[in-house]
């Protein structure tokens, strides 16, 4: 056969040749130990944790050793993608803080652009035409009818499932066969003809793995589809050649098809990158674990972080915790460290599936928060609640004083930095007394058993005599109240003669808080009434007085 000749029948337009190609992607000068790395999604409009995990991993690898790390949009699959995909995937990374060098988006071209796999055609097919030449590719007209043929029987016989060797038909087709099937228009794949030998082993090797010996690739797979677009594992080799990928981070579920893919780039003669595959992040089910799954498990997708409101630092804190164990212990000794300053290592990433653990991530979220500034909690609620709470937002904006009031009084009880709120949607049911309208307000009032309905109306009618909003002395006039009434001003003295009184003033401002917010706990309520105002702190009497009724 003459393979030019057939190649020319197949690829007339395509002119290019892959040491060009070598010459428009020249080599990165960069320091020794630099990686290049990149994140590879496919604008499904879902990104996964675990997406966002890897991208994670990859960045920082990247940045740790001086290198590059960039985005390239995997997409190949026209009938996954969405609309507005790529945006999608820009915009959750974004949100993360998690920047690329390079990628699809303003400002990231380079030299090694495009960026994504549909404006790469012609430099896969420059790629595969050439393997043609060499007589590594070729055409197969087979249809689905005879690929199922195929696979009955490979499967009655106990063989391999696959195209290749005695079952590679296409393989054996002269040019006059392919010429008059191209010619009366038949349709066709691109398959690569596999140097591969039954029974030889390759060594892959990763700092997370080891070793392990996998039977080399025998398999003629799809290097280009019916409409010229190639597959993953095709355009996956191309790409990270001639972006200058020099690591590949990417999910266990492609380790088996690492033969292959050594295979593909020893066929085009280029440089094998260093590989590392990440396991899954899993989740506790029975005795077992099982992935994450988009379809049972709303953690599964970045969206619901986003929409919970937790903080991008504490979800990339808790992924790192997952991807090295020893990241805890470090951020202990160093407090005053960011995770910026930690050095991830490949080695220490956990082989198996590492569990996701929501009260983990509650942990650390309330600790990330609580070391936030008020003013940097600030921006990031009303970031928030922008896109997720409009009720909240508009008090947030329109009454920003009094808001950075209560995050003050809430974020510090005494000396020490509060951590009970994990997400920003914590909120919502923390603080909608002082910013949901009385009209849709709904309170539930955490009442004790203790107080009897007499007690609670006694008080409350008695407070809304006075409420002493403007006074100095606001815990002065309540403890005088409370005495007129028969509660015991001072906590040490109820607590040596409970008999002698009703209870004591803590009753009494828990009866007002709990008229006035609903809840038991609440920052300083002198300030919350005040930020409540006047009004609407009397119409919350009133309105718990019906309550109790
Ligand atoms: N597009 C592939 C995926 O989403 C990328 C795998 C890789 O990183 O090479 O699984």
């Amino acid at each position: 056969m003459d393979y030019r000749k057939l190649a020319e029948l197949i690829f007339p337009d395509i002119k290019g040749t892959i040491a060009e190609l070598e010459e428009r992607f020249p080599k990165r000068q960069l320091p020794d130990g630099a990686k290049v790395t990149r994140f590879a999604p496919s604008p499904t409009g879902y990104m996964h944790i675990g997406g966002l995990y890897a991208a994670m991993i990859s960045r920082k690898i990247a940045k740790q050793s001086g290198g590059v790390f960039y985005l390239r949009i995997e997409d190949t699959d026209k009938k996954r993608e969405v609309e507005d995909g790529v945006n999608e995937i820009i915009r959750s990374l974004k949100q993360f803080d998690l920047e690329f060098d390079e990628g699809p988006f303003d400002g990231g071209e380079t030299i090694y652009a495009p960026y994504k796999q549909s404006e790469r055609k012609e430099i896969y097919q420059i790629c595969v035409k050439e393997l043609m030449q060499k007589g590594l590719a070729y055409p197969c007209f087979c249809t689905a009818n005879e690929l199922d043929e195929i696979r009955r029987k490979q499967e009655e016989a106990k063989e391999d499932i696959g195209y290749y060797g005695k079952y590679a038909i296409s393989r054996n087709l002269t040019y006059d066969e392919i010429e008059e099937k191209i010619n009366a228009g038949v349709p066709y794949v691109v398959r690569l003809k596999s140097p591969g030998t039954s029974g030889n082993y390759v060594r892959y090797t990763d700092d997370i793995r080891g070793n392990i010996d996998m039977p080399e690739n025998i398999m003629d797979i799809v290097l280009l589809k019916s409409d010229g677009i190639p597959t993953y594992h095709f355009a996956h080799a191309v790409d990270d050649h001639f972006m200058r990928t020099n690591l590949v981070i990417r999910g266990d579920e492609w380790l088996a098809s690492y033969p292959l893919h050594k295979q593909l780039f020893e066929i085009c003669g280029f440089e094998l990158p260093e590989y590392v595959h990440i396991s899954p992040i899993m989740k506790a089910e029975g005795n077992g674990k099982r992935k994450l799954s988009k379809r049972k498990d709303p953690e599964a997708a970045v969206g619901f972080y986003l929409e919970e409101g937790y903080p991008s630092e504490s979800v990339l804190e808790y992924l790192m915790t997952i991807a090295n164990s020893n990241y805890e212990e470090w951020h202990m000794a160093n407090a005053d460290k960011t995770i910026d300053d930690f050095v991830l290592s490949l080695s220490k990433m956990p082989v198996s599936g590492a569990l996701f653990d929501m009260v983990k991530l509650n942990d650390v979220s309330k600790e990330m928060i609580s070391s936030f500034t008020v003013d940097a909690c600030y921006d990031k609620i009303v970031a928030w609640a922008k896109v997720y709470d409009e009720k909240l937002y508009e008090f947030a904006v329109s009454r920003k004083a009094d808001f950075i009031k209560t995050i003050e009084l809430w974020k510090m009880a005494g000396n020490k930095a509060r951590k009970d709120v994990a997400k920003w949607s914590d909120l919502t049911s923390m603080f909608e007394y002082l910013y949901v309208s009385d009209s849709e307000l709904n309170l539930t009032y955490e009442i004790d058993e203790k107080y009897t309905a007499e007690q609670l109306k006694e008080v409350i009618e008695e407070y809304q005599k006075d409420m002493f909003l403007d006074s100095d002395d606001w815990f002065g006039q309540m403890k005088e109240m409370g005495e007129k009434l028969g509660y015991c001003p001072n906590v040490k003295e109820y607590k040596k003669n409970p008999e002698g009184y009703k209870g004591s003033i803590t009753d009494i401002c828990t009866i007002v808080r709990v008229a006035i917010t609903g809840r038991k706990n609440s920052p300083d309520l002198f300030t919350i009434m005040n930020v409540i105002g006047e009004d609407r702190t009397k119409q919350r009497l009133v309105r718990f007085l019906d309550a109790v009724k």
